[in-house]
């Protein structure tokens, strides 16, 4: 497998404007000529297909929701960075692109990253000409608030409800290019694998979730804009739909899989309140602007908080860091949380849980402004848990929430697979082994309306793309493995369902791939893994046929996938011996307790190559250069 990040040559900040300056085009007349297949419809599909439907591609683009406006970017909640600095606060396109990758502990690409930050204020000019209505100062200048890991103000926000005001944006995008004729969009229809002709992504074989037909699909490139894998965890923030399959079953066709136990688990979820939970919900990472995170002082103190006087509590992260306080990035605030619960000092019934308390902000600014700014999210809170947060404090833990691992891409956005290109989520790119809040909406837009349109051209304007025979032996191979695959899990006909076994994993991946890791238990994990999956093969038990809707069979596939992700990714893990943002290898730690880095032996991404079932995979290495910043120990305090 061969790694080349082509990262174009030149100082950082000029690397962006070279590239675009110099690659090759294709010609308005010639766009219309090439078919780019599109799946997923969240801020990174949505807004490609959008994109390049507008400069005159044919776009397909697919998704499993009943609409496309329904991807799951439409949860995010907290707000989209950008380096405008309307607060004059000090904050510049540097600035951002520092904390980031600082923020991601020094695993991510310099020239991504850069870019990344240099595309965030067009993001926001384009946002707002789409119509989305961000918050506002009384002056009507935008309003913008601080998220963890940055000391200026620079994320922008609608309420609580980010995510979906900026998917309607991009919906409304893409909504005026079907109407145009150049993107056609199928719904409920399921990516089920990969077509590759002649070591070229030629196209996909689908299955129509409601008739249950199987068919295949060409074009000339394909985007996997699929999102993340949290919910390899079970219980995550992620929807239920959210899953693996389509990076899973691309690196099984040679796309190499970067960094897989790059996963964040977010500081600010609601606890678990029961074993057959199957969803936690995330309570924004913004709330931590006002909320002041505590638990008792005292081990085991079950009082009420309201009879916890204020001597007895321990505001453990302004105390530990006075710098960021509360705002620290999110796997430091995690680990604390464990850390305290670790201690004895966790609350609520479980005791796996800490307070994020909003008394001495209601007081300074009055529960009116509080209601502006995150009204909706005390609502959802108050409607799960039938406490009030006006009163009483939230309790919060942390939950799996996203994804830094993904299929490995170049500077393109290209996978190992010629024409195949990964966006948002999906990809690795960007956020190193931490992503600091509200940088992930940032990046699904700048993929897929500003990264995508300039790069694809480039590989489109190289080569030719004959068209591919729809009953050739590859694409009849290809077709019926799907097709085998299912109904191999119809004819399991066990006596567990679906959600038994990943129920199962995810508590195996929690305790063993989570928060902490270690050799021992990642060896462990793997093997309860592989005997899980075992028994997954032997007694699940999926009702109905392939041949109409049904749920059980969607879910089985995913979880099948789920198996092995869920190995690469502790395999991974226990192959990366230093301790890196969300990765924490008990092993390898300060004496402070915090992440410890071997930048010596690890300064890289590591890449997976398939080998095949039952193989171990093979481990390549992309090394990462740091030519503008300092690699130093991260601290926030
Ligand atoms: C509760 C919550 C709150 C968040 N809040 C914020 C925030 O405030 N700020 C921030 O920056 N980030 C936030 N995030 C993260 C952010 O929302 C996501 O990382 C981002 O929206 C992902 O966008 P995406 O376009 O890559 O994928 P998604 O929006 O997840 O879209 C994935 C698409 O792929 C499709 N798909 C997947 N698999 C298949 C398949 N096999 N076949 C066909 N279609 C498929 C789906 O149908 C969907 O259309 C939050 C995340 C969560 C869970």
């Amino acid at each position: 497998m061969k790694l080349d990040a082509k990262i174009p040559s030149g100082p950082l900040a000029e690397k962006w404007t070279e590239f675009k300056a110099h690659t090759a085009l294709v010609s308005p007349a010639n766009k219309r000529k090439h078919t780019i297949l599109i799946v997923g419809t969240g801020l990174a599909g949505g807004g490609a297909a959008a994109a390049l439907g507008e400069l005159g591609y044919k776009v397909k683009a697919f998704c499993y929701q009943d609409s496309a406006r329904r991807a799951h970017s439409i949860a995010a909640q907290g707000g989209i960075n950008a380096a405008k600095n309307y607060q004059n606060d000090g904050d510049t396109v540097f600035r951002l692109f520092y904390d980031t990758i600082k923020g991601g502990d020094f695993r991510a690409r310099e020239a991504n990253t850069y870019r990344l930050a240099e595309i965030s204020n067009e993001i926001i000019d384009h946002c707002v000409a789409q119509g989305v209505p961000f918050a506002r100062e009384y002056s009507g200048y935008l309003a913008n608030r601080t998220f963890g890991g940055a000391q200026v103000s620079r994320t922008f926000y609608a309420r609580g409800q980010t995510g979906q005001q900026l998917l309607l944006g991009a919906y409304n995008s893409l909504n005026a290019q079907v109407n145009a004729g150049n993107v056609e969009v199928r719904e409920r229809t399921e990516m089920l694998d990969l077509i590759v002709i002649d070591g070229v992504a030629r196209g996909i074989v689908v299955r129509d979730m409601v008739s249950g037909e199987v068919s295949s699909h060409f074009g000339d490139a394909v985007l996997l804009c699929t999102g993340g894998y949290s919910n390899v965890f079970f219980l995550s923030t992620s929807a239920k739909g959210c899953n693996g399959s389509a990076v899973y079953r691309a690196f099984k066709r040679g796309a190499g899989f970067a960094n897989p136990c790059y996963t964040q688990i977010h500081p600010t979820a609601i606890p678990q309140a029961g074993e057959y939970q199957s969803k936690l919900t995330l309570m924004s990472e913004s709330l931590r602007n006002d909320g002041r995170v505590w638990v008792p002082k005292k081990a085991g103190d079950d009082r009420p908080p309201g009879q916890i006087p204020e001597d007895e509590r321990d505001y453990y992260l302004e105390r530990i860091y006075p710098s960021f306080g509360n705002m620290v990035p999110r796997d430091v605030a995690s680990r604390n949380a464990k850390n305290v619960c670790d201690e004895g000092r966790g609350i609520g019934a479980t005791k796996r849980g800490v307070y994020l308390d909003f008394a001495a902000a209601i007081e300074r600014l009055g529960a009116e402004v509080i209601k502006e700014r995150y009204g909706n999210l005390f609502e959802m809170y108050e409607m799960i848990t039938d406490e009030n947060p006006y009163e009483t404090p939230m309790m919060i833990y942390p939950a799996p929430h996203y994804t830094m691992g993904g299929l490995w891409v170049d500077y393109n956005l290209m996978s190992t697979i010629p024409g195949l290109f990964v966006l948002g989520e999906a990809n690795f790119s960007d956020h190193g082994a931490n992503r600091l809040g509200a940088s992930a909406l940032m990046q699904g837009l700048a993929d897929g309306f500003f990264v995508i349109p300039n790069t694809l051209g480039a590989y489109l304007a190289q080569g030719k793309h004959p068209d591919v025979d729809p009953r050739c032996d590859d694409v009849l191979e290809v077709e019926q493995g799907a097709k085998e695959f299912n109904q191999k899990l119809l004819n399991v006909n066990g006596t567990r369902t679906v959600d038994y076994f990943h129920r199962a994993m995810g508590m195996i991946m929690l305790d063993k791939c989570g928060m902490a890791r270690s050799e021992e238990g990642l060896n462990e994990g793997i093997e309860k893994i592989r005997e899980l999956k075992k028994q997954f093969w032997a007694d699940v038990k999926v009702p109905g046929t392939g041949e109409s809707l049904n749920q059980e069979l969607e879910k089985a596939g995913r979880l099948a996938d789920y198996f092995d992700l869920a190995e690469l990714m502790c395999l991974d893990a226990k192959e990366r011996n230093e301790s890196c943002g969300g990765h924490f290898r008990e092993e390898f730690k300060t004496k402070e307790g915090e992440a410890k880095r071997d930048d010596k032996n690890f300064r890289h991404v590591a890449v997976w190559e398939y080998k095949g079932e039952g193989k171990t995979p093979k481990a390549h290495k992309e090394g990462l250069d740091f030519e503008n910043v300092e690699l130093t120990q991260r601290s926030y305090k």
